[in-house]
């Protein structure tokens, strides 16, 4: 049977659907952005200073990662041809993950496909039905959709309150516990209390799992997280890292004991039936490592912007939450101003999205303001007069 037209029955419901999102103030579209991605982008044919990339060292386009890639390329080909446990295990792939276990000082690491598979595939190892799990109120929606895949009993703790979390955990004694949060926020940019979190844990034995997506590459000794910069390393049983952000590339990683990952090479799901990470990826990221080691002064740029920018913008009196590193958060309030805001700092050359509900709780619709290592000093000057100008208009 040949259907040469979709069945507008099915479309009558989707148009439903997109209606009520409309209505809401959730509708979302994709933008097109030509060229490199860099700290200025074109987009409708304008040249406009991205702030909210993730690539926070400047590392997606640089030479050296682009010069790995094609090298690797011309050497292995374009893709692993497999799932890693049939024959898409390459040598770079062993190779990239033995340097990662010494960046993080852990026995082992294994790759995956991205942070959103790493994610889902540790919590669904690690719990299952009859055990439980306590995330933090706003970790990544990854870590939400593992932990509600997993089948384990869930515990959401209100944001950073480690004081709720042991209480949380003091009623629910006798089963396999796994704690679970970001390192870095990725909406709010603020920091777990990992140190009082990992002293809950050993003192109830749960296990610990902690996302460092947005702090691999930027925080603690050569990039290598949070978890590091605190010496936490032992009492975390997971770490999670990703390589699509500030390592310039694609992917991630999870780092621990060995026994953790043959576990999650045995049953991680999104681990097994997954085709495994493209050659030239794994080439970037290894380049992308050199050059974090090579080069700290990215990471002190970043940060010494990064307090920059957020004095000036609530010197403007925008309402910024407290906190530290690129991720700045200006808060809106309602999806509508969000979105007015990012329409209006477009227009003045700068780009920044809106970030509305259901990402964020409702009324902190907000835009999330992102730096760059390589944003020049009259990039910054440049924000800054956009957002003068929005202020003014208020
Ligand atoms: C981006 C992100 C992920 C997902 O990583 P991808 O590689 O983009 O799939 C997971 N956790 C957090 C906190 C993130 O910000």
């Amino acid at each position: 049977m040949v259907y040469l037209t979709p069945m507008p029955g099915f479309d009558a419901f989707f148009e439903d659907e997109l209606e009520r999102i409309r209505a809401a103030g959730r509708w979302r579209e994709l933008r097109r952005i030509e060229g490199p991605v860099d700290t200025w982008v074109t987009i409708d044919g304008a040249r406009v200073l991205a702030l909210c990339s993730n690539n926070y060292l400047g590392l997606a386009n640089h030479p050296a990662l682009a010069a790995a890639a094609a090298r690797a390329a011309e050497t292995y080909g374009v893709g692993a041809g497999a799932s890693r446990l049939i024959s898409g295990s390459l040598a770079i792939h062993r190779d990239l993950e033995e340097r990662l276990a010494r960046f993080k000082h852990t026995e082992a690491a294994v790759l995956f496909p991205t942070g959103y598979h790493a994610n889902v595939g540790a919590i669904t190892t690690l719990v299952g039905r009859g055990d439980a799990v306590f995330s933090d109120q706003l970790n990544h929606a990854s870590i939400i959709d593992g932990c509600r895949l997993s089948g384990a009993e869930v515990h959401i703790y209100p944001h950073a309150d480690a004081a709720a979390l042991d209480d949380l955990l003091a009623r629910t004694r006798g089963r396999r516990r796994l704690i679970v949060t970001d390192s870095v926020f990725s909406m709010d940019g603020d920091r777990a209390p990992l140190g009082e979190i990992c002293a809950i844990a050993t003192a109830r034995a749960a296990m610990v799992m902690i996302d460092e997506a947005h702090a691999t590459g930027v925080d603690g000794p050569n990039g290598a997280g949070l978890v590091a910069a605190l010496g936490l390393g032992d009492a975390v049983t997971v770490q999670m890292g990703t390589l699509g952000k500030a390592l310039g590339a694609a992917g991630a990683f999870i780092a621990g004991s060995r026994a953790l990952v043959d576990l999650l090479v045995n049953r991680a799901r999104s681990f097994i039936y997954t085709t495994a990470l493209p050659p030239p990826v794994v080439a970037a990221v290894a380049a992308a490592l050199d050059v974090v080691e090579r080069e700290p002064e990215r990471r002190a740029r970043l940060a010494a912007i990064s307090a920059t920018l957020r004095e000036r913008l609530r010197a403007l009196g925008f309402e910024i939450p407290p906190g530290e590193g690129p991720i700045i958060p200006v808060i809106a309030g309602t999806s509508e101003r969000a979105l007015a805001w990012s329409r209006g700092l477009l227009e003045r050359g700068v780009f920044v999205q809106a970030i509305r509900p259901p990402t964020v709780p409702d009324g902190t619709a907000r835009l999330r303001v992102t730096l760059m290592a390589t944003h020049t000093d009259e990039d910054l000057a440049h924000a800054v007069g956009a957002f003068a100008a929005l202020r003014e208009r208020l």
